[in-house]
């Protein structure tokens, strides 16, 4: 599989891989073509993911900039085509009370707005007719020992009274008499707000709306070799170059190696897993006391998280492989397999029918970054460290602002550069002491 870390290109037109949602959502929609000569546009956009696609949405109705989208592959075929679809108010992995530590109570604030506008942008984007399979409102946070629900529990009683935000305490009986017996599970907080979709036809839905408002998306155009001409900026792909007034980057997880100075060795891709099992019966559901089909994650430091969908099966994702070459090993997926059956012991002989994987795009400060170069001609914003589905698109709004000379809040989000991470080509050993730090730690506090 493709490695950001060590590939300078993650391909040319490459087919979606072998997931549920390639699977299910049927015919992908018209694009404008891949880039066939050498143009000259305004703002030219490298990424047909959310970021990428909601950029270019903004630009075309909001200022009636035209964008035109060049995807190496095809639209959302990294991040935003392979994920488990959890709509979430979060976005990053800082919590609020660092947040108001490091930056007071005012910026924190500031920041749950942006996170809370992320999923209005979506729904409001969602209800223009985008057809989604979007799933019965709520996000179940497990505790999986039982000193984490106390630390819950508090997390709730902030969340209640710093944004009046609404969540509902449940114990483990609660939790497995209403929503699904999950026996790793010792308690849960339950918000009101989150919901699981099809996050594929999410992204096919922004693409239509996008290409309606005027801007063009060319798949199958990986830009191999970028540079400044003037005040141009003037990308190659195989077929044309495009020059550009202003660039954004919206590669986040799948930028190459080296692609752009702006962003080299300020973020850490990372390998999240996901299996979709075989449909469960009507017995093996009541078996397991399945009942809910909202969105779960769970509490540990290497954190797993579950659905059920539409149709009754059960998808589940955790970590995956830590390199490119070992991506596929069915390791991965039987690890998550076992997992699973561990919380639902009565499904000890279900198989899974889908196994995939994809790369989430770590910050060393744990937060999502929307910045630019000083001649204000190249853009990106990236970092969303594996939850990025509705924020991503109130990311790409704000992108927008920024490439159309607007203000946007004061915010780390928005003003700060991505930290650089010290001692970056050993990146990958960091990781492995954390996944290792993190086995213990999930086992045994
Ligand atoms: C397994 C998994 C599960 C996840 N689950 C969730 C979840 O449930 N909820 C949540 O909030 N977040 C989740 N995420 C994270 C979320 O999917 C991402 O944050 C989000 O999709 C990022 O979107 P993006 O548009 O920024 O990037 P991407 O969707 O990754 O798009 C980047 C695009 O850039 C293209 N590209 C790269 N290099 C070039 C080049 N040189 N030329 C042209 N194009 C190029 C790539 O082909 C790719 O299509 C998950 C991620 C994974 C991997």
């Amino acid at each position: 599989m493709y490695d950001p870390l060590h590939d300078v290109s993650p391909g040319c037109g490459q087919p979606y891989p072998d997931s549920y949602w390639a699977d299910i959502s049927g015919t992908p929609p018209e694009h404008d073509g891949a880039v066939s000569q050498d143009i000259d546009v305004d703002v030219a956009i490298i990424g047909a993911g959310y970021t990428g696609l909601s950029c270019a949405l903004h630009l075309a109705r909001n200022h009636g900039i035209k964008a035109h989208v060049i995807e190496a592959n095809q639209t959302a075929w990294g991040c935003s085509g392979r994920n488990a679809g959890f709509i979430l108010k979060s976005s990053g992995r800082k919590s609020y009370s660092q947040m108001a530590k490091q930056w007071g109570e005012e910026v924190m604030r500031g920041i749950y707005d942006e996170m809370a506008a992320g999923v209005e942008t979506v729904n409001g984007l969602i209800s223009e007719g985008i057809d989604c399979d979007q799933q019965s409102a709520g996000y179940i946070k497990v505790a999986h020992k039982p000193n984490k629900l106390k630390e819950l529990v508090e997390l709730a009683k902030l969340q209640q009274k710093m944004f009046g935000y609404d969540v509902e305490i449940l114990s483990q009986n609660d939790l497995r008499q209403q929503y699904m017996d999950d026996r790793n599970a010792y308690g849960a907080i339950r918000y009101q707000d989150g919901f699981g979709l099809n996050p594929l036809k999410l992204a096919w839905g922004y693409q239509k709306l996008a290409r309606a408002a005027g801007a063009k998306v060319h798949c199958a155009s990986p830009v191999s070799h970028w540079k400044t001409s003037g005040n141009k900026q003037v990308l190659q792909t195989p077929n044309g170059t495009v020059s550009a007034q202003k660039v954004v980057i919206a590669t986040n997880g799948y930028t190459p190696k080296g692609f752009h100075d702006l962003t080299t060795n300020r973020t850490l891709p990372v390998l999240s897993q996901i299996i979709v099992t075989e449909p469960l019966s009507e017995e093996q559901l009541a078996a397991c006391n399945f009942l809910t089909s909202n969105v779960v994650m769970d509490t540990r430091a290497l954190k797993y998280y579950y659905r059920k969908l539409p149709d009754n099966r059960i998808l589940f994702g955790g970590r995956g492989a830590i390199t490119g070459k070992s991506a596929d090993d069915p390791y991965y997926a039987q690890r998550l397999l076992s997992v699973l059956k561990t919380s639902f012991p009565a499904l000890a002989n279900i198989k899974y029918s889908y196994a995939w994987s994809g790369w989430i795009c770590m910050a060393l400060d744990d937060l999502p970054h929307i910045y630019q170069n000083d001649e204000q001609s190249v853009f990106y914003s990236m970092g969303y460290c594996g939850s990025g589905v509705s924020f991503s698109v109130q990311a790409g709004k704000r992108l927008a602002e920024k490439v159309a000379e607007q203000q946007v809040p004061n915010l780390p989000l928005y003003n700060k550069a991505l930290p650089k991470f010290p001692f970056a080509p050993l990146r990958r050993v960091g990781q492995w002491g954390y996944f290792h730090y993190g086995k213990v730690k999930d086992s045994w506090f």
